[in-house]
């Protein structure tokens, strides 16, 4: 997707005086308890997405709906407005108002209340992914770090500003969202926005930790989701020497889809080398851009060794730069599976099938943007420059729903405590100091984009 134009309005952005930065801090301080039992009880509710691989629905439904009514519960406490949106009406977005005094930007803060399914749930150090534990200024559990604790950050800020009596003159929003993990933004950040909830400026507030905890991120990496399956010819195990060496039968005493599956594998790693130096993008670490084959799965029908696999399917994940076009990547991919498939002569006649499951957009917000200098801002007044002489932006090492806002024709910047490295993962946890740094920063931020009365 194109970059989005700064917009023309450019008045001087007003700021918290330190009397009313000091009254924001004094209030986020004075709620932080109220505030960390929520996400405690966030945490201890199990919101696995039930459209995530391997999950069923009537385990899970229900769990997205409990949290985003918690965050609601919070907000509603500090006489924010709740507004549920709810197209698949078992899992409740909700959209929380503060209204300005008029004059001034409207800002969202977008964040989901679903989780990915548990990794190992029974090797948790805390017993379980959903008992949350806090243990030396960490919060463990799932959906710690991706992201309930953003969401607390961003209701903490909101709560906050409300506390200390600064009024916004653009309305703030803030939604909590299901389904990011699975994409499905139709039930969630874009079914939201198309019930009318928009803004002229918007914060996704995910774990921005690259190169440094709390990252302002104006760019995300786009992906695909593929599968490729490749066909072979089944016969008993015992034809493996005679259908490859020479002077043999060859393909004619069966082919081994596992095989040739790798030769699909080999030859794509040859593009990933060549996107080592073809694909780069200055907010992203060199080497970023990569197609990841996650997923093997080759037999002959029967979980057995005792045959020649007639059928073998990769999945990948393909991480792409802001700046190419999903059409380009699809493009190279394709061409380079069908040179392999020319060198084979089984693969020439039986060419792999490329199923392109997914195709999630690259997030591309100028990082000279006002909204993105707002927070660049207000992360250097609370936290201090960037270590090393970094960039004061850098790239999401991740996609999120920031690209949906985005298509929306909103600006859209990432930033929001947690570790990328421990989201997904077992043990997942988040430094609680994040939270309420990023809450003291949302909350400047906001004053600044929105202007206060
Ligand atoms: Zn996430």
């Amino acid at each position: 997707m194109s970059v989005i134009p700064e917009p023309a309005m450019t008045t001087s952005l007003p700021v918290l005086s330190a009397a009313q930065s000091q009254a924001v801090d004094r209030a986020i301080e004075a709620l932080w308890p109220k505030a960390l039992d929520l996400l405690k009880k966030m945490v201890g509710t199990n919101s696995v997405n039930p459209l995530f691989p391997g999950i069923s629905r009537g385990d899970v439904i229900g769990g997205e709906t409990q949290v985003s009514g918690m965050l609601g519960d919070f907000l509603a406490g500090s006489g924010l407005a709740i507004h549920p949106v709810a197209p698949d009406p078992d899992r409740v977005n909700r959209v929380a108002l503060l209204k300005g005094a008029g004059g001034g930007r409207s800002l969202l803060i977008n964040g989901h209340v679903d989780t990915v399914a548990a990794f190992k749930p029974e090797s948790w150090s805390t017993c379980s992914p959903w008992n949350p534990e806090v243990r030396d200024g960490r919060l463990y559990g799932l959906g710690s770090t991706d992201m309930k604790s953003g969401l607390v950050s961003a209701a903490l800020a909101a709560a906050a500003l409300v506390a200390a009596g600064i009024r916004l003159k653009g309305e703030l929003q803030i939604h909590a969202v299901v389904g990011e993990e699975t994409m499905s933004h139709e039930l969630g950040t874009t079914a939201v926005l198309e019930a009318g909830f928009t803004a002229e400026g918007g914060i996704v507030v995910e774990p921005t930790s690259q190169p440094v905890p709390l990252t302002v991120s104006p760019v995300g990496a786009g992906n695909f989701n593929l599968h490729i399956d490749i066909q072979g010819y089944a016969t008993h195990g015992g034809n493996r020497g005679p259908s490859i060496r020479a002077g043999g039968p060859g393909m004619a005493a069966g082919v081994n889809a596992v095989e040739k599956a790798i030769l699909i594998v080999q030859a794509l790693q040859q593009l990933e080398q060549e996107w080592g130096t073809s694909k780069v993008h200055p907010a992203f670490p060199a080497g970023f851009f990569s197609l990841c084959p996650s997923v093997l799965h080759g037999d002959a029908g029967v979980p057995s060794v005792g045959y020649l696999a007639d059928r073998a399917t990769i999945g990948y994940l393909v991480w792409y730069p802001p700046g190419n076009s999903a059409e380009q990547i699809r493009n190279e991919i394709e061409a380079q599976v069908h040179r392999a498939a020319q060198m084979d002569p089984w693969l020439r006649e039986h060419p792999p099938v490329l199923r392109w499951d997914s195709n999630w957009p690259v997030s591309d917000t100028d990082p000279a943007h006002p909204l993105v200098r707002s927070l660049v801002a207000e992360r250097t007044a609370v936290l201090g420059a960037m270590p090393g002489g970094a960039a004061d932006t850098a790239g999401f090492n991740a996609c999120c729903d920031s690209a949906f806002i985005e298509q929306k024709g909103i600006p859209c910047v990432i930033f929001g405590p947690g570790d990328l490295r421990f989201a997904h993962s077992m043990n997942e946890f988040v430094n609680l100091s994040e939270v309420t740094d990023a809450a003291r920063i949302l909350a400047r931020a906001a004053a600044r984009w929105c202007g206060v009365a």
